[in-house]
Order: C-alpha cells, then sequence, then structure tokens
C-alpha cells in the first residue's frame, strides 16, 4: 500500500468514527453514562406567558452549560404531566426540574425518579408530600404577598386616609403552596386594618377557604366577582382587590368594567396582581390594573442551571433558605429570589431597561 492510499484510509476511519461519535450523543437518546447530561423540565402550562419564558430560559441556560434538555408543557392537566414526567424518567433523564400543577400528585412518580438515581428540582412551586424532592428554587412567595398587602396600603394610603374602605381578597390555587404564602403575606400588613376597621370586606369572605381559586383560572375568578358585586356592592363602592396572579386581574378587571368601573365618576379599584404579564402591563398603561409583581424568571432559570450543575458536580449547591418550605416529609433546602413591586412609575425600568419584554410588546 503506498503511503498516500494509507493516509487516505486512515482520514475516512477517523472521519466515520467522528460520525459515529456525534450520532451516539444526539438530542432525544437517552444518553449513555458519561454522555451528555438529560434534564428534564416539566411546565405546568403555556396559558400563562410566566411559564413559558421559564421553559425557555432553561432550555437556554442548560443547554449553554452542555446538557441536553426535554422541555415539556403539561396544559393544567395533572394525568398528562404525570405521564410526560414518567416518559423522561424512562428516556433516562439525569435531573428532573418540575413546577407541578398540584404540587402533591406526583409522589408516586418522585419515588420511580428517585430509584433510578434522579436529581429532583422543585421549580418556583413546592413539590409536597415526598422525601424525594433534592431542592427547591423559587421567589420569596411570603415576600411576594407582603408587598401585595404594602400595594394595597400605598394605593389606598392607609397609613394617613380616614377610610373606611371596602376590599374583596381573592387567593390562588390552593394545590400550589404559594397560594397560602400570598395570602399569609398579604394578610400580614392588610389584617391589622381589617382588625381596625378602616378596611371592610363587604362579603366577609376571608380566609383561603373562601377565596381561594382552582388553577389560577381568570374565568373563575371573573365569575366569583360577578357575584360579589351584585350581591354585596350595589350600593357601595369596592376601593381595593387583592389578586395574587395577573391572569386573575384581568378577569376581575372585566367583571369590574361590565358594572361601569374605570370611568371617571367611578374609578377602578386598586388591583394588585403578579407576574407582570403583557396583558396586565398593558392595562396599568390604560389606568385599569394598579400594580403586579415582577419575578424574574430568567433569574430563576439561572439559578436552577446554577443549582443543578453543583449538584451533579458534587460540589456545594447555593441554597439561602434551609427553613422556611416544609413539604410535609422534609424542610426542602430552597433558594429564594427578591421579587419586584411593579406599577405605571416603574415598569419601564424594570421591563423593558432590562430586556424582560420589548417596548413593541406592551404596545
Ligand atoms: C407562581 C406565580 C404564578 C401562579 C400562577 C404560582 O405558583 O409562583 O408566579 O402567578 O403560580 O401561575
Amino acid at each position: 500500500m503506498s503511503k498516500k492510499v494509507l493516509y487516505t484510509f486512515l482520514a475516512v476511519i477517523m472521519l466515520a468514527s467522528l460520525v459515529l461519535a456525534a450520532c451516539g450523543s444526539s438530542a432525544g437518546d437517552a444518553p449513555a453514562a458519561g454522555d451528555t447530561k438529560l434534564v428534564g423540565i416539566s411546565m405546568p402550562t403555556k396559558t400563562s406567558t410566566r411559564w413559558i419564558s421559564d421553559g425557555e430560559s432553561m432550555v437556554k441556560e442548560f443547554e449553554a452549560m452542555g446538557y441536553q434538555t426535554d422541555l415539556q408543557f403539561a396544559d393544567d392537566d395533572i394525568p398528562n404531566q404525570l405521564a410526560q414526567i414518567e416518559n423522561m424518567i424512562t428516556k433516562g433523564a439525569n435531573v428532573l426540574v418540575i413546577a407541578a400543577i398540584d404540587g402533591s400528585t406526583l409522589t408516586d412518580a418522585l419515588a420511580k425518579a428517585k430509584e433510578a438515581g434522579v436529581l429532583v428540582i422543585a421549580y418556583d412551586r413546592l413539590l409536597v408530600n415526598s422525601e424525594n424532592v433534592d431542592y427547591y428554587a423559587t421567589f420569596d412567595n411570603f415576600g411576594v404577598g407582603v408587598i401585595m398587602g404594602s400595594q394595597i396600603e400605598e394605593g389606598l394610603d392607609l397609613k394617613n386616609a380616614e377610610g373606611p374602605f371596602n376590599i374583596e381578597l381573592f387567593g390562588g390555587s390552593p394545590d400550589d403552596t404559594n397560594a397560602f404564602y400570598f395570602y399569609d403575606g398579604a394578610m400580614s400588613v392588610l389584617q391589622p386594618y381589617i382588625d381596625s376597621g378602616k378596611l371592610v370586606v363587604q362579603s366577609g369572605q376571608m380566609g383561603m377557604d373562601k377565596v381561594s381559586t382552582l388553577r389560577w383560572d381568570g374565568i373563575v375568578a371573573q365569575a366569583r366577582m360577578e357575584n360579589l358585586l351584585s350581591a354585596y356592592y350595589t350600593d357601595k363602592r369596592v376601593d381595593a382587590v387583592l389578586s395574587p396572579y395577573d391572569g386573575l386581574s384581568i378577569g376581575i378587571i372585566s367583571a369590574l368594567k361590565s358594572v361601569g368601573y374605570g370611568s371617571a365618576d367611578q374609578p377602578m379599584p386598586v388591583i394588585t396582581g403578579q407576574d407582570a404579564e403583557i396583558a396586565s402591563i398593558k392595562a396599568m398603561i390604560a389606568g385599569e390594573q394598579t400594580y403586579t409583581v415582577f419575578k424574574d424568571t430568567r433569574e430563576l432559570a439561572k439559578q436552577t442551571a446554577a443549582m443543578v450543575d453543583a449538584a451533579l458536580k458534587g460540589q456545594e449547591v447555593p441554597i439561602n433558605d434551609t427553613k422556611t418550605y416544609d413539604n410535609g416529609v422534609k424542610v426542602v433546602p430552597s433558594y429564594l429570589l427578591t421579587p419586584f413591586s411593579v406599577d405605571i412609575t416603574n415598569y419601564e425600568k424594570y421591563l423593558v431597561e432590562s430586556g424582560y419584554y420589548t417596548a413593541d410588546q406592551l404596545k
């Protein structure tokens, strides 16, 4: 064999082995030991834009760190989420990052994950009734509620005004532990005003057992607000509405508009929200929604990727809370990020200048 032929032969063999190696690690295959690690990302729904941003930011962060990802949205359907997670385990995921629809429904799947050696991260929503949750990445959820209560305090100038003012309270989904933290945080500010009579809940509906909104459903909140208005406010004005999520706020605003709020004679009440969703920022610009709470999902995604990477490399995992989040079986080590109060005066700074939205998206 001439030297030239030999070199060509070797070059062909090298090329072939490179091609084979590349095929072996193609996305979608179960990763073999020592191969690229696969992160299953299970998000609850696409109906709220925040979860889409969370999912997309995580894919970006994990892929930049050299992980493969499998991102699924479960359409707020519990069996669907369960099937998607089981499928991720079967495909050989090394990590599961889960924002649960109902944090108590995944216990069996999490047990299977643990048997398979999968690292489990509860993402923004706590996974309860399971020992098989390694870490929790979220925001200061009680703090989110405190922001909402303080927004109402500011919006009505409760520290100085005489009142009394009428308020109605809405809670989030009772199968999401966050909803209780949000409500309790808000009430830590509002309850003293209710006790003193400066704030009056005309319906008398207080407590998560009376004010919660299953699946964070805006249509359910709209119907409840319509009922409250026709039962308690035909001859009175509602001055504030505590709403823990922008999707509920939009439903509440529709109910209020349908009975004439939002005019010069009958201005909108002070209305809170959460997530800085585009529809709510537009409603804020239109003078309909007063406040929201911005939780930067890009930061949560980055934090989650950092926690996963450290855990898989056997390094110290960044956490800043080891006391708050008892899931019924254990206190889950957590990292809590800071939420921000957003209103008409600062939305551009938090949302546009930071690149979270473009100015055009808010037109
Ligand atoms: C999240 C909130 C969100 C709500 C509805 C909660 O678990 O923390 O940011 O508004 O779910 O999607």
